[in-house]
């Protein structure tokens, strides 16, 4: 053990640890890479600041798409139209030729690991329809949603993290990442870690290091994801110098709980449920005529959204729209949606098998962070090489921008990113990295600078309270990064954030333990979540057009001459933020598949 002194603080106490590989998170992503990476023989660690089966992945409902076909016909090639379109032609069509194809093996191998999905009659894997998934390039909605109930990411995490304590991984929990270690090349070395439990700070050198940290909904006041999505992460990534992609697409989920922000899945859609204005109008039949109440989710909130702007919102403050599945019946609602009927229950006050359910878009997923190539490994884009890579670092799940999702993702396309690339990811590992190849020494003074931004925090005098910031920041990004944007709003909101970042300066953190210190905690998420905020205000003031989640009033349509590219934003120390661009890949990897050309988005 060694020591590292602070002058406000005395000494911390620092552990050192030596893997193959370390992953950064335990949610879908983090857990298949961890088990795949310790199912070929490399000594893996799995660092995670919540208990593994308790990450955001837990709460997922509706399903993982895969053109299986067991419910009527289906292709691969059809979900990867439909995820091109869903992207709004921002997506990788190579990342997604990969991805769409590869999806039909990895929920088999999901099956033959154990994940319990619901059957159908002749005992095959359920599938349901989903927002924006068709059959025969858009024709009608295809059945390709795997399910288990409306508790899907609930049973594919119990598995992969049985299939971890299997392969020997092993699992450092309640451990708070809080920087990656790079070298003077440009290399990443490993990562410093802080032990919640009992304060003592933690460095792991490793050959690579896998960031599967998640998504930073908890930016904006009202969103569907857990406390504990911070966009811790995309914080490291940025303080390494490095960049985050597409930052400025917020999926907004049309369906979100009137006031409470909780979820009700899209597949409440899938298996028969719509929405009514303040007229009993089925309006999504005006907006989609053909996919109706499964068009695209940037295309249903936006629709919500301009039902209530124009006065049919429903309720004495005409402020919300409802979701009927009463007609379902209770027998069905029972089978297959067990999960949100308690929820609606709960949160909303309503018995589903007699009422509607009042509703409003709510952030839902962050489409944009960490760039990544199809094998998961971290770019640096410069001038003369937009495929440049980080040695050592990968990126996996909603942390990461692949880019499969492109300016909108598709309903179950997330789960199907965390299965599909974190195996992916342990593939890469399995063929670059050799189990136990000895590591060089860290470079001195490694999480040094850490350490001094971790202590400066613990020891802030300032007069704001993490939660008054927090608070300024998220209701900034609600009324400034919504569902409809405009140049003037988004000006205000870059100025605002520029007030909240400047802010940290005068924080006021009251506990200074190290032990179970959740004050602590919640000022080092601020800072990460501070950081991925910036990036995505300025990165949606700079864009001007609009396409997938990103609605810009001003620029209403989609211009693909001057903005079919992906947005790299960098941000100093003083929070100042630096844009640059990358093309969009539009090549396919075999030649099974043809490139999509943009064209009109329609459903
Ligand atoms: C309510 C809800 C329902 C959804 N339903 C669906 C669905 O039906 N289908 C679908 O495809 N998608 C769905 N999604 C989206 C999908 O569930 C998420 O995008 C996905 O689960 C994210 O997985 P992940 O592994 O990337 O991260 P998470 O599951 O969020 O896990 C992040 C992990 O990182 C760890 N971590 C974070 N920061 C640190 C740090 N500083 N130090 C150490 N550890 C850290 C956490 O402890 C956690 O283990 C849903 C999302 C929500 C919110």
């Amino acid at each position: 053990m060694n020591a590292i002194s602070k002058p406000s603080s005395g000494a911390y106490r620092v552990v050192d640890h030596t893997y193959d590989v370390v992953v950064v998170g335990a949610g879908g992503a983090g857990l298949r890479a961890t088990f795949g990476m310790g199912a070929s023989g490399l000594k893996t660690a799995c660092i995670t600041k919540v208990f593994p089966t308790r990450s955001h992945t837990v709460a997922a409902q509706g399903g993982v798409g895969a053109a299986l076909g067991n419910m009527g016909e289906d292709d691969w090639r059809w979900h990867m139209y439909d995820t091109v379109k869903g992207s709004d032609w921002l997506g990788d069509q190579d990342a997604i030729e990969y991805m769409c194809r590869e999806a039909v093996p990895a929920i088999i191998e999901l099956e033959h690991y154990g994940v319990p999905f619901s059957r159908t009659e002749d005992g095959r894997i359920y599938q349901r329809p989903f927002g924006g998934h068709m059959k025969e390039y858009g024709k009608e909605p295809a059945m390709r949603a795997c399910a288990a109930a409306d508790r899907t990411g609930h049973a594919i995490l119990h598995t992969l993290y049985q299939q971890s304590l299997k392969h020997g991984c092993e699992f450092f929990v309640e451990y708070f990442a809080l920087d990656l270690i790079m070298d003077d090349e440009g290399v990443c070395r490993g990562v410093i870690a802080w032990n919640l439990e009992d304060g003592s700070m933690h460095r792991f050198r490793a050959q690579k290091v896998v960031l599967a940290t998640g998504g930073y909904g908890r930016a904006w006041f009202s969103a569907t994801s857990a406390h504990t999505c911070t966009g811790d992460g995309g914080g490291m990534v940025l303080r390494a110098g490095l960049p985050l992609q597409d930052q400025e697409f917020v999926q907004f989920h049309p369906t979100g709980i009137y006031g409470a922000g909780c979820l009700v899945t899209e597949g409440a859609r899938g298996e028969g449920g719509y929405l009514t204005n303040s007229e009993g109008e089925r309006f999504m039949e005006r907006y989609a005529p053909t996919a109706k109440d499964l068009a695209s989710r940037d295309v249903v909130s936006r629709a919500m959204s301009l039902e209530i702007r124009e006065g049919r919102g429903c309720g004495p403050m005409k402020d919300h729209i409802m979701l009927h599945l009463e007609h379902l019946g209770a027998d069905i609602l029972h089978e297959r949606l067990p999960g949100i009927s308690e929820t609606a229950r709960i949160f909303a006050g309503v018995d589903v098998t007699k009422e509607p359910i009042p509703m409003l878009p709510t952030v839902h997923y962050n489409m944009g962070g960490i760039p990544t190539n199809i094998h998961t490994e971290v770019l640096r884009p410069t001038r003369d090489d937009e495929d440049a890579t980080v040695p050592g670092l990968m990126a996996v799940g909603e942390a990461a921008c692949v880019s499969v999702h492109g300016a909108n993702r598709l309903g179950t396309n997330s789960l199907l990113d965390l299965v599909v690339f974190g195996r992916a990811a342990a593939h890469r590992a399995a063929e670059t990295v050799k189990p136990g190849t000895s590591q060089p020494p860290l470079p001195p003074r490694a999480g040094e600078g850490s350490l001094d931004r971790f202590d400066r925090i613990r020891h802030a005098k300032g007069n704001t309270g993490t939660a008054e910031l927090r608070l300024e920041m998220q209701r900034t990004m609600q009324a400034h990064a919504a569902v409809f944007r405009n140049s003037e709003l988004l000006r205000e909101g870059v100025d605002k954030m520029k007030k909240v970042h400047s802010g940290f300066g005068d924080l006021r953190v009251s506990d200074r333990s190290l032990v179970w210190n959740t004050d602590l905690v919640e000022a080092l998420e601020l800072d990460n979540l501070v950081g991925n905020a910036m990036t995505t205000i300025v990165s949606a003031e700079a864009r001007k057009e609009s396409r997938g989640a990103h609605a810009q009033e001003d620029f209403p349509d989609r211009d693909d001459d001057n903005w079919m590219k992906h947005t790299l934003a960098s941000m100093n120390e003083k929070g100042e933020v630096s844009l640059d661009y990358r093309g969009v890949k539009m090549r396919t990897l075999t030649n099974e598949v043809q490139v999509f050309p943009p064209k009109a988005r329609v459903y």
